[in-house]
């Protein structure tokens, strides 16, 4: 219910943007909001290919780009170039992990001093959310052995 809300004003904001609800712009949207935030492209196709398998990831891709466009999808790229997909209304800071490879969000205003800063000193707009920041996590940087995947 409450992912079937979240879909409903997704779609809204597309119509309310003037772009008509297509099967596959449907059923992207939905597999955005069912499939969590961290989905690449193929991840999304084969989630869409379950009950759609006559959508190719071309048709993926060409509705994810029309949906950036309007400002419905925006994509971060964790670690080295990999995209991954996010609904706009739900937007945060990534922090990758370049040993485990694990994905912390923080909210969206961590790099705001940041920001700041640069724009101040350099007149540099930074677009916190187009990419993550790497480093080590808390259990890779203290050696400690991580938790084995449940
Ligand atoms: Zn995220
Ligand atoms: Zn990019
Ligand atoms: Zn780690």
């Amino acid at each position: 219910m409450e992912s079937e809300a979240r879909l409903e004003e997704t779609l809204g904001l597309v119509r309310g943007r003037g772009f008509r609800i297509t099967t596959a712009r449907r059923a992207v949207l939905q597999a955005l909001v069912l499939g969590g935030s961290h989905m690449t492209a193929e991840d999304l196709a084969a989630m869409v290919q379950k009950s759609h398998p006559d959508i190719h990831l071309s048709t993926i891709y060409r509705t994810l780009e029309s949906m950036e466009e309007i400002d419905i999808v925006d994509h971060v790229h964790l670690g080295h170039g990999r995209a991954v997909y996010h609904l706009t209304t739900d937007t945060h800071q990534h922090l990758v992990c370049e040993v485990c490879g694990s994905v912390l969000e923080t909210p969206s205003r961590t790099f705001e001093q940041l920001a700041i800063d640069l724009r101040s000193a350099y007149g540099f707009e930074l677009r916190t959310h187009h990419f993550a920041v790497l480093g080590r996590c808390k259990i890779c940087s203290t050696g400690a052995t991580p938790p084995a995947n449940p």
